[in-house]
C-alpha cells in the first residue's frame, strides 16, 4: 500500500510516493507561484501526478502533508502559514476535493520527527526528542511511541521558548526566542549587523572580505571568525550556542526522551553549535533525567518529511 506524501515549503512544494515501508518510489518538486491557496493546490496536484506517473500509477490510498506553519489540530486548517501569508486556511479540505481521498495535514517538523522515528535515526525508541535548527527552530515530541500535539496542536514549539526577556524580535512578533538567537536567518542578521560595524583589520571583516563577489556572507562566516580570534564574532555564536544548548538540556530533563536526534541545516553547517549541544545536555539536564539517552544525528535529511508526512498519513498516530 503506498501514500502520497507532500512537503510544503515557503518556496517549493516536494510530492513523493511512499510505500508502507517508508521507501520513496518516485519523487517530484515544483516551484510555488502564487501564493494563494487554490494556486498552490495546483502546483501540488501537477507535482504529486508527476511523482506519480513516475511511479507507474500505483494507486495510493491518502495523502500526508507536511506544512511549515502551526495547525488547528486534526482539522487540516492551517492556522497561521508565516511563509505562504496565510491565516486559516482550511488547506486539508482543499487538497481532499483535488485528491478525492483522505488527506492529513501536519505540521513540517511534525512530520520530519515521524519519519526519523519510523525509518530514520529514531528507529526502535519510543520516546524521542527531535529538535532541528534550520532557518528555523524547532522540535517534536514523541511519548510511548506517539506524536506530542498539545491541546491545539502546537506543541514543540521549541523555537519560541524565551532565552532573553525582552530580547531581540522574532518573526513571531514575540522578543526574546531561542529562533531569535539561534535560527539561521537570524544568525545571518546578526553576522550583518557585525559586519556593518566590525573594524576593517578584524578577522570577520578580513574573512568577509576574502568571500568571492556577490558570495553572501552566511552563517559559518561567524564560526570562521571564531576560530581565528575574532572576539566579537565568538561572543555571537557563544551566546547563540549556550542558549541553544541549556534550552535542549532543560528539554531533556523535562522529557527524559530515551534518544536525542539533532537535525537542520544550521546545525549541519555549524559543528561548533551540535557539539555545543552535546557538551550541553551532559552538563545541564539533570543527570536522572538523560541515564540511558542517546543522542544521534538526524538520518533522513531532506526527506525526512515527506516520508513522514506520507506514513501518518497511511494510519493513526500510533
Ligand atoms: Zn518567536
Amino acid at each position: 500500500v503506498a501514500t502520497l506524501g507532500i512537503d510544503l515549503g515557503g518556496t517549493f512544494a516536494r510530492a513523493a510516493v511512499v510505500d508502507a515501508q517508508g521507501r520513496i518510489l518516485a519523487a517530484d518538486k515544483a516551484a510555488l507561484g502564487e501564493r494563494t491557496p487554490d494556486a498552490v493546490v495546483d502546483v501540488i496536484a501537477r507535482a504529486a501526478s508527476a511523482a506519480l506517473r513516475l511511479a507507474g500509477n500505483v494507486d495510493v490510498t491518502a495523502v500526508g502533508v507536511g506544512a511549515a506553519g502551526q495547525l488547528r489540530g486534526e482539522t487540516g486548517i492551517i492556522r497561521v502559514a508565516p511563509n505562504l501569508g496565510w491565516r486559516d486556511v482550511p488547506f486539508g479540505a482543499l487538497l481532499a476535493a483535488r485528491f478525492n481521498r483522505p488527506v492529513r495535514v501536519v505540521n513540517d517538523l511534525s512530520a520530519a520527527a515521524w519519519g526519523e522515528l519510523r525509518v530514520g535515526a529514531g528507529r526502535g525508541v519510543s520516546d524521542l526528542l527531535v529538535v532541528f535548527v534550520g532557518s528555523g527552530v524547532g522540535s517534536a515530541i514523541i511519548t510511548h511511541g506517539q506524536l506530542t500535539t498539545g491541546a491545539t496542536g502546537v506543541a514543540g514549539e521549541f523555537g519560541h521558548i524565551k532565552v532573553v526577556p525582552g530580547g531581540r524580535p522574532c518573526g513571531c512578533g514575540e522578543r526574546g526566542c531561542l529562533e531569535a538567537y539561534v535560527g539561521g536567518h537570524n544568525l545571518t542578521a546578526q553576522l550583518r549587523e557585525l559586519l556593518a560595524e566590525a573594524d576593517p583589520a578584524s578577522p570577520l571583516a578580513r574573512l568577509a572580505s576574502q568571500l568571492p563577489p556577490g558570495a553572501p556572507a552566511l552563517p559559518p562566516l561567524l564560526e570562521q571568525a571564531a576560530g581565528a580570534g575574532d572576539a566579537r564574532a565568538r561572543e555571537v555564536l557563544t551566546r547563540a550556542a549556550d542558549a541553544l544548548a541549556l534550552a535542549v538540556a532543560n528539554q531533556v530533563t523535562v522529557l527524559n526522551p530515551g534518544r536525542l536526534v539533532l537535525g537542520g541545516g544550521t546545525l549541519t553547517h555549524l559543528p561548533l553549535l551540535k557539539e555545543r549541544i552535546r557538551e550541553g545536555v551532559q552538563a545541564w539536564s539533570s543527570a536522572v533525567s538523560r541515564d540511558g539517552l542517546t543522542v544521534a544525528d538526524a538520518e533522513l535529511g531532506d526527506d525526512s518529511g515527506i516520508i513522514g508526512a506520507a506514513l501518518l498519513a497511511s494510519g493513526g498516530w500510533g
